[in-house]
């Protein structure tokens, strides 16, 4: 069989499709010259959003979209997305399948490969094109003390990428491409049946324009409101640096890294973090870096634009007075 071009899961469980799908395709885009074929997506969307979506994806990069048009109750169940993967991968016959490395995705993607019995790169930081033409994949391995470049034997080539990690396309909605409606059968077993809902909130730090993150300059759990405060004043995200985490002070949503989320927002704040590489591969990506450290040989000095000599707290305050003032101003 021989297998061509690229076809990108467009997740879409709740009605709207999740904004990794489109950095993938804008990765996929760049790719596809060394690769050959078309851009091929595939969704699992409604009657309702089918003709929306479609023209979203196009719009993004998508040459052909192919529309698995079920029921809204059948979208939030994941047999059904495995099911309409499978037969897009039959149909499309692509060299690489890309799926994005959220909760969702990362419970789709291996479904999918162990029923096609293909291999899969799971949480990839990179996906690029050798010399020998090869599609390498690259990710974390062994904790995360090394980075893996990885070539898959099994075709197709199933990656699952980090939310982030690839810039989002600017969409072009005279862009042509075609939408095909693809059949796929549902029976009863596929119906779903919701045992309960999770209430909690979920961060999502990767879609943040503003980003304020702390590090172990904070001296106490109790201190973290004040850079609360000073986040919700600037209607930004509060982010954080690992050791946070692990001492159980912030939820591991909010870490920012190499084994946390990959952020590029406009402006990223980093308040007493000193700039390990492990937190350094998770932001440099930010259009606009100010580091505000004691220390003013701290490694994180050489990647921002800003680099403040000062004491967190001092300089927290006095922004947020700053801003105090400011709203009054208005
Ligand atoms: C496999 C692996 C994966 C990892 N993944 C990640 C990851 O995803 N994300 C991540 O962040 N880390 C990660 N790490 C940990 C990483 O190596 C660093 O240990 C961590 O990033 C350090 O966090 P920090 O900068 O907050 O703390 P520190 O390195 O201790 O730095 C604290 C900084 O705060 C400054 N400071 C102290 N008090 C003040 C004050 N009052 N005002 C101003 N500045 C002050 C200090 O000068 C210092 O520069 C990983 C490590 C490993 C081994």
């Amino acid at each position: 069989m021989s297998w061509r071009g690229i076809l990108v899961y467009a997740e879409n469980y709740s009605g709207s499709i999740h904004r990794a799908s489109f950095e993938l395709l804008g990765k996929a885009r760049g790719l596809l010259p060394k690769i050959g074929g078309v851009l091929h997506a595939a969704i699992v969307t409604s009657e309702e959003n089918a003709e929306k979506h479609s023209k979203e994806l196009i719009a993004f990069g998508a040459d052909e979209v192919l529309e698995y048009i079920v029921k809204e109750r059948f979208l939030p169940n994941p047999v059904v997305h495995r099911n309409a993967l499978i037969d897009a991968i039959s149909y499309a016959k692509p060299k690489l399948v890309l799926v994005p490395a959220t909760p969702w995705g990362r419970s789709i993607a291996p479904r999918v490969a162990a029923a096609i019995r293909t291999g899969i790169t799971a949480d990839c930081l990179d996906v690029y094109v050798d010399d020998a033409g090869d599609i390498v994949q690259v990710r974390p391995a062994f904790t995360g003390n090394i980075i893996a470049h990885i070539k898959t034997l099994t075709s197709p080539v199933m990656a699952t990428v980090r939310p982030g990690v690839f810039p989002l396309p600017q969409p072009d909605y005279s862009r042509k491409g075609e939408a095909i409606a693809k059949n796929l059968s549902l029976s009863e077993d596929d119906d779903v049946r919701v045992v309960g809902v999770s209430k909690r909130k979920t961060v999502k730090l990767s879609e943040a324009t503003i980003i304020v993150s702390i590090g172990k300059g904070v001296r106490s759990k109790e201190d973290i409101k004040l850079f609360e405060e000073l986040a919700k004043a600037l209607n930004a995200q509060l982010a954080c640096s690992r050791p946070l985490v692990d001492m159980g002070w912030m939820e591991r949503d909010r870490q920012v890294g190499f084994s946390g989320n990959i952020v590029r927002p406009r402006l990223y704040i980093a308040l007493g973090i000193s700039g390990a590489p492990q937190h350094i591969a998770g932001m440099k990506d930010s259009q606009y870096i100010i580091a505000v450290n004691t220390d003013p040989s701290a490694p994180i000095a050489k990647y921002c634009d800003l680099f403040v000599v000062g004491d967190i707290y001092d300089i927290a305050k006095k922004l947020l007075q700053a801003l105090e003032g400011f709203k009054e101003v208005k």
